[in-house]
C-alpha cells in the first residue's frame, strides 16, 4: 500500500504517544526514529515534507517498547560513537558520550609524542561493542589494536562493528581477572592500554534509570559493593607487566571513586596518575604512565 504522510503530523503523533521521557528527550528520540526508518532529516520534518512510503512500519510496537523503557539504540540496533555507526544489542552496553572523551585523550597524547606516527600497540580491556578499540584503530596513526572481552556474544557484536567500520582489531576472549595473574605466559607488550570496565556498585543501581537497569548487560555494568575497584586492580597488575616504558594507560572510572582508583595505579607502581574530569566536571578517567625507575617488578 502506498501511503502519503505529512511528516510533521507523524512527528507530533509519535511524540504524543511517548510517555516515559521528558519532552526534550522524547523529541530527540522521535527525530532519530524518523531519520532511521524514513530517512527524514530534522529539516524535512520542520518543513513538513510529505512522504510516500511503501513500507508498513509497526509504530505502535516501537512506541510500546519505548514506553517500556527499552533504549532507542537497542530498538534500532545501532548508535553513534565518535562520529561512527556501531551496532548494539543486549550483549553490549550502549556507548556513552562521556566515553568519547577517552578517545580524544588518547589522540591528544599521541600528538604530543616525539614521534606521533611511530607504530604502536594498543589494548582495550572489556571492549563490549568494540567502540573504543575500533575508534582508536581509526583515529590513531599506525596502531595495531587488540581487544579483550569475557563475553563471546559481545565479541561477536564487536567483530561486526569492526567490519562495518573497516577497522582492523584483533579480538580475544579473555577474562581480565584471570589474565592479570597469567600475563607472564603471553609475553605481549602494549604502548597504550585503555579500559571502561564495570564500575557501578549494586548500591548505586538503586538510582539508575529503568532503561539502563532493565536492558543493559549487568555483566558490563556492575561490581560488588565490597570490591568496587576489582577490575582496576586487575588492570593495574596486568598493565604493570605489559605496558611499555613511556606507555599510556587510560581507564574510565566511577565518578565517586576518583582518588581511590588513582591510588590503585599508584600502588601498582605508576609514577604519574592524573584524574581527568569529563565535560560535566565529573571525575571520569584516570590517566597513568610510569618511568623505568618507578616501575615495580
Ligand atoms: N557510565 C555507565 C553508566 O553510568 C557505566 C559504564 C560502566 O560501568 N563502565 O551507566
Amino acid at each position: 500500500m502506498n501511503t502519503s504522510l505529512a511528516s510533521k503530523q507523524l512527528f507530533e503523533d509519535l511524540l504524543h504517544q511517548i510517555t516515559v521521557y521528558d519532552t526534550q528527550e522524547a523529541k530527540e528520540i522521535v527525530f532519530w526514529l524518523l531519520e532511521h526508518k524514513l530517512n527524514l532529516k530534522k529539516i524535512d520534518i520542520l518543513s513538513n515534507k510529505i512522504i510516500d512510503t511503501h513500507q508498513t512500519i509497526d509504530w505502535s510496537n516501537i512506541v510500546e517498547r519505548l514506553n517500556n523503557h527499552e533504549p532507542i539504540q537497542y530498538i534500532l540496533g545501532e548508535t553513534f560513537f565518535y562520529g561512527r555507526k556501531f551496532l548494539v544489542d543486549d550483549s553490549v552496553l550502549i556507548p556513552r558520550p562521556e566515553t568519547e572523551e577517552l578517545i580524544a585523550l588518547v589522540s591528544q597524547w599521541e600528538k604530543q609524542q616525539q614521534h606521533p606516527t611511530k607504530p604502536k600497540t594498543v589494548l582495550d580491556i572489556g571492549t563490549g561493542s568494540g567502540c573504543i578499540a575500533i575508534s582508536l584503530a581509526k583515529e590513531l596513526s599506525n596502531a595495531e589494536v587488540s581487544a579483550y572481552d569475557i563475553s563471546a556474544l559481545a565479541l561477536a557484536t564487536a567483530q561486526k562493528n569492526a567490519a562495518l567500520n573497516h577497522a582492523q582489531v584483533q579480538f580475544e576472549k579473555v577474562d581480565i581477572l584471570e589474565a592479570a595473574s597469567q600475563v607472564a605466559i603471553t609475553g605481549k607488550r602494549f604502548d597504550i592500554i585503555v579500559s571502561n570496565p564495570p564500575y557501578v556498585t549494586r548500591q548505586e543501581a538503586n538510582e539508575m534509570r529503568k532503561n539502563v537497569l532493565n536492558f543493559e548487560p549487568h555483566l558490563a555494568l556492575f561490581v560488588d559493593d565490597t570490591a568496587p575497584l576489582v577490575f582496576y586492580e586487575a588492570i593495574a597488575r596486568f598493565a604493570n607487566q605489559t605496558l611499555n616504558q613511556e606507555g599510556l594507560l587510560v581507564v574510565e572510572i566511577n565518578e565517586n571513586l576518583g582518588p581511590e582508583t588513582a591510588e590503585v595505579f599508584q600502588n601498582a607502581g605508576f609514577s604519574e596518575t592524573i584524574i581527568v574530569q569529563d565535560i560535566h566536571k565529573k571525575n571520569r578517567f584516570v590517566k597513568a604512565t610510569f618511568s623505568k625507575k618507578m616501575k615495580k617488578d
